[in-house]
């Protein structure tokens, strides 16, 4: 018993280092060899242990043998069931890189490669830029008379974006653009996002997936010379119509078609175009665009191109003018004042030289989208999810600090310290994920599956953080108007989590799909393998990935067992105290999640594609270790700022609970429960060891946000923040300070009221002045902090008749 335990021991210990199968072979045969010579076992125990060593270990190392007789009915099998990859698909998964997930689902990640990575800077220029037009831009937007009165920009500040070029800053400095780096673009959408929604939309828009990134990308020469100075100049508008009403997240299934014919085009006959016919909507800028990217099917029924009739899905520049288009009606964005609308197509007759890239880039329009796509994904929505956080953290906690309910201030009471603590611990992920995925794009990386992540994870955060504000502003965040900085944003939570991949669809669909199709080790090499039409060559990659596979499941088993007895502890991570911890449960989890998809796609194959249910936990387990990442990351950049500390633990301690929720998920749901009950007890042996933060690690975030600290600041970095008494939170700063220039004065009143030197007045401030308890100056002081925090908790109001303000 002992000696087989020894040899289950040293076979656990080869699989928990990954070492490969012929070292493993190699350790056990010794093993048995000791055993042989020099301990005292039964010629019966012997025979068996050498037979099992000779007949099934040693020709698992012979290749040959190993391929024809284990691989090749596998293969058989699989080439059977194992679904196809759709053009669609395959475009999809080619686009942009692998990164940071691919070491996640490696079951043990190399914290190197993040921790390498430079904090993230931006140049002196790109500092300069948001230091005068975007904070000039921030004063100058009034955002209820743009929302409310308008329904759009005023004609200055559409001047003031175009003149100062906000719509050309990835355009490069050769074309006239300003060629900022992702970092400094997500931050200017952050800073005007805190001004105004619709702004920051406004400019997102012709910076994110459009013609501009595409004409960078894939334009022809005389396409990039003509187009790119005149929209970094703002003489082009851009929008891009992808979206119809048949085609909303499957885009793919658009009716949009293109016929390759002969035409009359300004004046020139039998000129070789395409005649267009297409119905977009919900396209942004569309009502004011003067150039439209239009996404369509491309045929050639008499074959003037090609002897292919379906050209596939082909991307064009359509100018505005042109017969046939219509356009300049508008959809109205959940009171947003960003312009949207539809673009239809009548026979359209446009010449082949505006298809973008040309003819060779016919057919290529998915995967010219997929490969753009990121940006919108990584950098623009990020963007304003991270403004969203922020001013929900910075502002909601003074307002939590001003507003006394009780003659309590009502961030002081557990009840509201609750979500408000949840602002903060989400506003420091929400940062910290923008930033991570900023750093790779500016390393010239696509990361195509984690900006899915971002882009899906900031949303709902930014859904939470915002409905939290909402609860604590009460009727100050619900009546709407000039003094009103929140509804707007909780107006755009939906625009936020429809755009740019719905999070429904981005969350079971795509996230852990792609992922594991990209970046799992071995899965795309099994997959690719089987349909190879070389099936000599198949069997081979098959049999190779296979093998290697199995080790990886049977190291996971092992790892994750031991890591979930041991509890981490004796886990090598980078890290000191804190920071130590959670990477060490960053690695017991990616190793729990590795073994936990290769149990998933054993036994749901590739029905896991429809079993949305599943891949979107798997989704979360892999979301949630990217935001730890980014959180480590984040703090690690700061300076590892003890007063921070707080706030770390928060969203990591939230992260790991939603890993736990999402596996638990997993577990309890398979089709095969037995599967289910094994995985808990090798992933959680001992118990479920994470909980939601607790009560005093939420009191110590909350307490954060409710006065100045260089944490706020840190936290909130970035944001447009004044404190004009007359701005929507210019006034809950400037009663901020005042409510705590007037603390200590307050608590000496209280005193002298309890110790009856003061007896309950209309007029206390004037009886503690009268009795000398505060000076006049003091008095002064109260009296004004008094009209501060009044005019910091009024809400606007209307008059009957009108929308007139007639705030009193
Ligand atoms: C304000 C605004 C601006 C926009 N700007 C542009 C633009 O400039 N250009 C452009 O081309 N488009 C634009 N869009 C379109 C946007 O990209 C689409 O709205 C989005 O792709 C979703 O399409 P849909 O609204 O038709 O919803 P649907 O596709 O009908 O989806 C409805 C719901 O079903 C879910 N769903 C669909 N399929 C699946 C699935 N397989 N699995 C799980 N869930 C699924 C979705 O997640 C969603 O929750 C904009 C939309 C809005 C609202």
């Amino acid at each position: 018993m002992i000696i087989l335990g020894s040899l289950i021991l040293i076979l656990a210990v080869a699989a928990y280092f990954r070492l490969p199968l012929i070292v493993w072979s190699l350790i056990l045969g010794a093993a048995i060899l000791f055993i042989h010579i020099y301990l005292d076992v039964s010629t019966k125990s012997l025979l068996l242990a050498w037979g099992i060593y000779f007949i099934i270990v040693v020709p698992l190392n012979l290749n040959l043998l190993r391929r024809y007789a284990i691989s090749a009915p596998i293969f058989k099998l699989m080439g059977g069931i194992m679904p196809t990859i759709s053009q669609t698909e395959q475009e999809a998964l080619d686009a942009g890189d692998i990164w940071w997930e691919a070491e996640l689902f490696s079951g043990k990640p190399d914290f190197s490669m993040i921790r390498n990575i430079p904090k993230p800077q931006l140049t002196d220029e790109e500092q300069a830029f948001l230091d005068g037009p975007v904070e000039q831009l921030c004063e100058m937007i009034d955002d209820w008379k743009i929302t409310h009165e308008d329904y759009d920009l005023t004609p200055e500040t559409w001047k003031f974006i175009k003149d100062n070029r906000f719509f050309a800053m990835i355009i490069p400095k050769e074309y006239g653009g300003l060629e900022y780096s992702a970092l400094c673009h997500s931050q200017v959408i952050m800073k005007l996002g805190s001004a105004s929604g619709s702004t920051a939309v406004t400019v997102m828009v012709p910076n994110s997936l459009g013609p501009g990134k595409l004409l960078m990308t894939y334009g022809t020469k005389e396409q990039k010379d003509y187009y790119l100075p005149r929209l970094a100049k703002g003489i082009e508008v851009p929008c891009f119509g992808l979206t119809g009403p048949y085609a909303g997240s499957d885009a793919g299934a658009m009716p949009d078609v293109g016929i390759v014919c002969r035409g009359t085009f300004e004046g020139k006959e039998d000129v070789l175009g395409i005649r267009l016919n297409w119905e977009k909507r919900y396209i942004t800028l569309a009502p004011v665009a003067t150039i439209l990217g239009i996404a369509f099917k491309l045929k050639d029924p008499d074959h003037l191109l090609s002897d292919v009739t379906d050209r596939g899905i082909t991307l064009a520049l359509v100018k505005r003018e042109t017969e046939g288009v219509e356009i300049g009606r508008r959809h109205f964005p959940m009171n947003q004042a960003f312009l949207n609308g539809p673009i239809r197509g009548n026979d359209v007759f446009i010449p082949m030289d505006w298809i973008i890239g040309g003819e060779q880039y016919i057919g290529k329009g998915w995967s010219m989208l997929m490969e753009c796509l990121s940006d919108g994904r990584a950098i623009s929505l990020p963007a304003l999810g991270a403004s969203a956080g922020k001013i929900a953290a910075r502002f909601t906690g003074a307002y939590s600090r001003i507003r006394k309910q009780f003659h309590t201030p009502i961030g002081y009471f557990e009840g509201v310290e609750e979500p408000l603590a949840e602002i903060g611990g989400q506003a420091y992920a929400i940062d910290a994920a923008r930033l991570l995925v900023l750093s790779s794009l500016d390393s010239g990386e696509i990361p195509s599956v984690i900006s899915g992540v971002v882009k899906q994870q900031i949303m709902e955060r930014m859904r939470k953080v915002i409905n939290h504000a909402m609860d604590i502003h009460g009727g100050h965040g619900i009546s709407m108007g000039p003094k009103n900085f929140l509804a707007r944003a909780y107006q755009l939570i939906p625009v936020g989590i429809t755009v740019e991949g719905a999070n429904i669809l981005t969350r079971t669909l795509m996230i852990f799909g792609q992922g594991a199709m990209r970046s799992h080790p071995y899965l795309l090499k099994e997959v690719e393998a089987v349909h190879n039409k070389d099936v000599k060559q198949g069997l081979k990659d098959f049999n190779q990935a296979l093998f290697a596979h199995i080790g990886f499941f049977i190291s996971n088993v092992v790892r994750s067992f031991w890591i979930g007895l041991t509890a981490s502890r004796l886990l090598r991570t980078p890290g000191t105290g804190i920071t130590r911890h959670y990477y060490r449960q960053l690695a017991r989890m990616s190793s729990c999640f590795a073994l936990m998809t290769d149990a998933c796609v054993a036994i749901l194959g590739g029905s896991l594609k429809r079993r949305e249910k599943i891949s979107g936990r798997l989704a979360d387990i892999l979301s949630n270790m990217y935001v730890i990442t980014a959180v480590l990351k984040h703090f690690e950049d700061e300076g590892q700022q003890e007063k921070d500390i707080p706030l770390l633990k928060w969203a990591c301690d939230d992260a790991l609970f939603n890993i736990q929720t999402a596996m638990k998920g997993v577990m309890v749901n398979l089709p095969v429960p037995v599967i289910g009950r094994m995985l808990n007890m090798i992933i959680f042996p001992l118990s479920k060891p994470y909980q939601k933060p607790d009560d005093k690690l939420g009191h110590k975030v909350a307490r954060l946000l409710l006065e100045p600290s260089d944490t706020r600041e840190r936290l909130s970095k970035g944001i447009y923040v004044n404190d004009d008494p007359e701005d929507a939170t210019g006034r809950i700063e400037y009663a901020l300070n005042y409510v705590l220039k007037t603390d200590e004065l307050n608590k000496k009143i209280r005193a002298a009221q309890k110790e009856g030197r003061l007896s309950p007045s209309d007029d206390l401030y004037l009886e503690a002045k009268a009795k000398k308890i505060i000076s006049g100056n003091e008095y002064a002081l109260l009296i004004e902090a008094e009209a501060a925090i009044l005019n910091a908790i009024k809400v606007d109001e209307f008059s009957n008749t009108g929308w007139e303000v007639e705030t009193p």
